[in-house]
């Protein structure tokens, strides 16, 4: 019988062989999956042996990882902003640097900030946190995709989130009307398609093309800069997350689409990643 400790010595090696990063720490947290327990109750029960069936659950899941799977599919779900949040190939993973979105969101409302709208909801990560911390708004979540609302849908009901409706539209010909909004946060695909040749094997074979990727890298914010005039109110913010080397082309959209008082937000990496203003 196969002891914890043996198992993951084992699966840390064979990982570490097939040059996943961090081998050690994903054997561990494949294990916690399996056993329904987190990485204290595996340290404490080190000599157990596992079942049979768990072994070869364990083998399935790290022959997954071997091959390149996030390992946040595998385990079907990624903590953001303190909430947890299921996610599967039809969503992007919640990244950290979305955090600092949410963050500054929180951070600047005024408590006219009643109808909030997140453009590109993928998983759900930004609206429902917002409508988890701000329980008096109403939250409009809107995607393209109806696998990605569907697992957002099910990500509100999880984190217990009802201040929150789900629109399918596709942003780049349509928006809606005719309600208007106090805010509008968006994280959109933002990376040039012909830069995914560069990218990790994980993110490539796995995560969704049409989240990541465009082909004019300034398509969705010039997008959402021409439509915010016909669905932000007056004094409206708009918050947006950019990709590197992006938020001085981003600042001048805004600039000539009405928006003033911009304010560029650098994450931990020093990168400009947060670009908000305000609907003069
Ligand atoms: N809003 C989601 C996130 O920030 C999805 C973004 C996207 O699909 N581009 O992770």
């Amino acid at each position: 019988m196969l002891k914890i400790i043996d198992a993951l010595k084992l699966a840390a090696e064979f990982l570490e062989k097939k040059d996943v990063e961090s081998p050690r720490l994903n054997s561990e947290l494949i294990l916690c999956k399996i056993l329904g327990t987190d990485r204290v109750g595996i340290y404490t029960q080190f000599d157990k042996p596992l079942k049979e069936e768990e072994v070869n659950e364990y083998r399935a899941l790290l022959l997954r990882r071997s091959r390149k799977e996030p390992l946040q599919y595998i385990l079907g779900s990624v903590d953001f902003y303190g909430l947890n949040f299921s996610v599967d190939p039809s969503v992007l993973i919640p990244r950290p640097e979305t955090e600092l979105l949410v963050d500054c969101v929180l951070k600047n409302l005024t408590p006219e900030t009643i109808n909030i709208l997140d453009i590109g909801c993928g998983s759900g990560n930004i609206g429902v946190t917002l409508g988890k911390h701000l329980p008096n708004s109403i939250i409009t979540c809107l995607d393209i995709s109806l696998e990605a609302l569907t697992t957002a849908r099910k990500n509100a009901d999880r984190n217990s989130v009802s201040n929150i409706e789900f629109l399918e539209m596709d942003i780049l010909s349509d928006y809606p009307v005719p309600k208007k909004f106090d805010l509008i946060v968006s994280n959109p695909p933002y990376i040039a398609r012909l830069e995914k040749n560069d990218m990790q094997k994980e993110i490539i074979d796995y995560e969704p093309h049409d989240a990541l990727f465009v082909d004019n890298e300034m398509k969705f914010y010039t997008r959402i800069c021409e439509v915010s005039p016909c669905i932000l109110n007056k004094n409206g913010k708009l918050f947006f997350e950019v990709g590197l080397g992006q938020a001085s082309k981003v600042r001048e959209i805004m600039e000539n689409n009405n928006f003033q008082n911009i304010i560029v937000v650098q994450d931990l990496a020093k990168i400009e990643r947060i670009v908000w203003g305000e609907l003069k």
